[in-house]
């Protein structure tokens, strides 16, 4: 394991269960270095989306171990999966998951609500992040009252408020057009590249992929080797 890796995986292993159980992650060896902006491709079915969970410890995996920034996900209580994940990573989604009758500012603010920050310190922090997204005029506009380029750079300001060290997003530009899909990526180069973040985007679209600096594909519930381009 090389030691700027934020994330490694051995061998993990992810079997749906059911009448006929669906093995859908067969043996995934991956790392992902710290500061590191790579995508995630592959067609629809191959398990992007249970690969991304588990690296947000949304779900579990069967077998193989998860090191992520040097603690072992793996057998974790409910709090403690919880713990890291509210400290390490952001999440941003294709349908942005914004509420809808909370403007931008609350709905910015929101994950700092639930660690108990005061309202005053909260929208500060909001507004701050809504600031370095452009968004400082839309702060109390609904997300109704939004464009999708402006509600997901309203998600990607959600995902940063709590500081974390990775931002792990589930096609963020599938809901978008092209030319609003470019600014959001260049939303997330910008942050890779100011901010040093960690950023891993599943996605279909190759021009998404392009934009990143590595691209990890998934075929059929493993990883295919890099390619030489
Ligand atoms: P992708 O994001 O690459 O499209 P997914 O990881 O969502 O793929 O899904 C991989 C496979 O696992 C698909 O066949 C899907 O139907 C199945 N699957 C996904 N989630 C579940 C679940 N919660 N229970 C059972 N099967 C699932
Ligand atoms: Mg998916």
């Amino acid at each position: 394991m090389s030691q700027n890796a934020i994330i490694t995986l051995t061998d993990v292993n992810k079997t749906y269960p059911g009448i006929v159980p669906l093995h859908v992650l067969k043996g995934i060896n991956l790392e992902i270095s710290r500061g590191e902006l790579v995508s995630i491709m592959g067609a629809s079915g191959s398990g992007k989306s249970t690969l991304l969970n588990i690296l947000g410890i949304l779900d579990n995996y069967d077998s193989g171990d998860y090191v992520l920034n040097g603690t072992l996900i793996k057998n974790l209580s409910e709090n403690r999966a919880a713990e890291l994940r509210n400290r390490l990573i952001g999440f941003v989604f294709q349908s942005f998951n914004l509420i809808s009758y909370k403007n931008a500012i609350e709905n910015v603010a929101l994950p700092l609500f639930y660690q108990g920050v005061s309202r005053k310190k909260r929208n500060m922090l909001a507004m701050e992040q809504l600031d370095r997204m452009g968004l400082a005029d839309r702060a109390h506009h609904l997300p109704g009252e939004l464009s999708g380029g402006q509600k997901q750079r309203v998600a990607i300001a959600r995902s940063l408020i709590t500081k974390p060290s990775i931002i792990l997003a589930d096609e963020p530009t599938g809901a978008l057009d092209s030319q609003t899909s470019k600014e959001v990526m260049q939303v997330f180069r910008d942050l890779n590249s100011d901010a040093g973040m960690t950023i891993i985007i599943v996605t279909h679209d190759p021009g998404v992929g392009a934009k990143t600096n590595r691209i990890i594909r998934i075929s059929d519930g493993l990883i295919l080797p890099d390619e030489n381009v």
